[in-house]
């Protein structure tokens, strides 16, 4: 009954692992969870008053399917001032969340036969993407060792005649790591001499800490620009993940395809959702260094505390809300059932200390195990103390 796609897609595991954390709290279980990356901010109060005032004044109707002009201008300003970018409007289309950012992009550049490279660990929904139009993903390892870099001879080392693009995600999900420009820089070399396409998913850039800096790699130089489609949004820079607000900036033929794509599939991005995002990107600021802050003391806090667990060690990320601690040291213990693998542990953590976190298979990396650490301090305090507990009990 079902098409070959259906049956080869597996569910986001992220969002499986927060459908199983609140069905366990809603059925009375005291969960700590840590599975997934939603900032616990509510989105402010100038961007709610905006969709307010966008339905008051009628504004629900179908817009032009890539968005609204007045949005596609705030995103040229914001790529303007925040990555020294200039975009025309027919260079930007806005779509419902990056998540839909990227599956068109998909749509629009693989096909049967294309290879897209993806470092490993990787966010959960690239490999999927590029299977679900037809592509194959080809996954290239990074290492703990090297901060999970991509290394450009490793990155050339997979390169055949079939291979389209490569995904870039930086700041990184689920690592936290931030590249810097002279790594980018060695990265655009290797694309540009292959002439692939660089999809930059730079979701994260307002969370960087400890002074790392957000380098688009679009902004490296015109010939590396016409090669690269930056994807953006405001789910994690202004707390409005469930508005579903998405971006992408490139070259305009390809933009111009997506917007075919998104014009027989979802239409235009929601209209009110659409007069909040030209408020995120164009009134006050402030909340956004605010969130960036708290992050950031939950970081460090986080961070040396896996670090102070027997067996468990953590590298400090530099952007994004996640910790993404190598737990291999575990491997082999026994508490009822071993412990052979991040599935397992995650499996033991939930059931045992009631804590939810997402296993590093579902990014590439057995190794490791994510959290999020977009969630109170107080969690944190209660969650990494269950954990420690928990793997205390692993002889
Ligand atoms: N990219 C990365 C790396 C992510 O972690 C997420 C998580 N939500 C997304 C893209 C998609 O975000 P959204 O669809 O909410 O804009
Ligand atoms: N990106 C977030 C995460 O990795 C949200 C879940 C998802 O979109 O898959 O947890």
């Amino acid at each position: 009954m079902l098409s070959e796609r259906a049956k080869n897609i597996k569910p986001s595991p992220t969002l499986a692992m927060d459908a199983k954390a609140k069905a366990m709290k809603a059925s009375g279980v005291d969960v700590v969870n840590f599975g997934v990356g939603e900032p616990d901010f509510d989105t402010p109060e100038n961007i709610k008053e905006a969709a307010i005032k966008a339905i008051r004044d009628g504004f629900t109707k179908y817009t032009p399917v890539g968005g609204i002009d007045g949005l596609k201008d705030a995103i040229i300003e914001k790529f303007r001032k925040d990555n020294g970018l200039e975009y025309a409007r027919e260079e930007i289309i806005v779509s419902c969340g990056a998540k839909h950012s990227l599956y068109n992009i998909a749509q629009a550049l693989y096909g049967p036969g294309d290879e897209v490279i993806i470092p490993s660990p990787y966010w959960v929904s690239y490999p999927d993407q590029v299977i679900l139009n037809d592509a194959r993903p080809v996954i290239v390892k990074t290492y703990e060792s090297d901060v999970f870099m991509l290394k450009p001879e490793a990155l050339e080392a997979r390169i055949t005649k079939k291979t389209k693009a490569i995904i870039l995600n930086s700041p990184s999900n689920p690592t936290g790591l931030t590249y810097d420009r002279k790594a980018l820089e060695r990265i655009a070399e290797v694309v540009l001499r292959h002439k692939l396409y660089v999809i930059s998913d730079e979701i994260y850039e307002k969370l960087v800490y400890d002074g790392a800096e957000h380098v688009s790699i679009a902004s490296l130089g015109s010939e590396i620009k016409k090669r690269t489609l930056v994807v953006n949004g405001l789910s994690k820079s202004h707390a409005m993940t469930g508005w579903r607000m998405g971006f992408t900036a490139g070259p305009k033929e390809i933009i111009k395809a997506m917007t075919n794509i998104q014009s027989q599939s979802t239409s235009n991005p929601n209209s009110i959702a659409q007069k909040a995002a030209i408020e995120a990107l164009t009134g006050p600021q402030d909340f956004v260094q605010t969130m960036r802050s708290e992050f950031d003391r939950r970081r460090r806090f986080l961070v040396s505390e896996l670090n102070a667990i027997p067996d468990v060690s953590c590298i400090t990320p530099t952007g994004a809300f996640y910790a993404f601690p190598n737990i291999s040291g575990l491997f082999g213990k026994v508490n009822g059932k071993p412990v052979f693998s991040s599935s397992d542990l995650a499996l033991f953590l939930l059931e045992d200390a009631n804590v939810a976190l997402v296993p590093g298979d579902a990014f590439g990396d057995d190794n490791c195990i994510r959290l999020s650490y977009a969630t109170s301090m107080e969690n944190l305090k209660k969650g990494v103390e269950r954990i420690r507990n928990a793997v205390g009990k692993l002889k």
